[in-house]
């Protein structure tokens, strides 16, 4: 399985959180090929500042494994990681991140991550992964709210 293959999944959550008219962002986390956590957005329907697609996944992922640690985990994600979801990534120490579109407006994963300020972990990048489908969505969603 490749990082296609795993984006195809989140990108698979992602269509979860437009269904239920939130913003469509969708992650999954994967150890030893396996998704062992999954997560979309839900926001509104949460009421829940917290509830975006990578922390819920992050969430799961910990109590799955009861450990906060996940350190041989990789996370997938539709949208590049907010300044939140990036705190939580760091604090739970997920070896590497993988995502699709970028987050251009905000202090977001890349920014922070290749800040001047010290981080004490840095995880391992890939992104532009399915960026046109992952960007698209939420393009889309937007333009409908209009
Ligand atoms: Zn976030």
């Amino acid at each position: 399985m490749n990082d296609e293959y795993y984006m195809q999944k989140a990108y698979h959550e992602a269509l979860k959180a437009l269904k239920i008219d939130e913003v469509p962002v969708g992650a999954v986390i994967v150890r030893d090929g396996k998704i062992i956590a999954r997560g979309h957005n839900q926001r509104e329907s949460k009421n829940m500042a917290t509830a975006h697609a990578e922390t819920i996944a992050i969430q799961k992922a910990c109590r799955k494994l009861n450990s906060w640690r996940l350190d041989d985990c990789t996370l997938y994600t539709t949208l590049e990681p907010c300044l939140m979801c990036t705190g939580v990534i760091i604090q739970s120490r997920i070896q590497r991140v993988v995502y699709g579109a970028h987050d251009t407006r905000w202090l977001a994963f890349d920014k922070i991550i290749h800040s001047q300020y010290p981080v004490n972990h840095i995880p391992m990048v890939t992104k532009d992964i399915l960026i046109d489908q992952c960007s698209k969505i939420i393009k889309d969603y937007f333009k409908q709210k209009r």
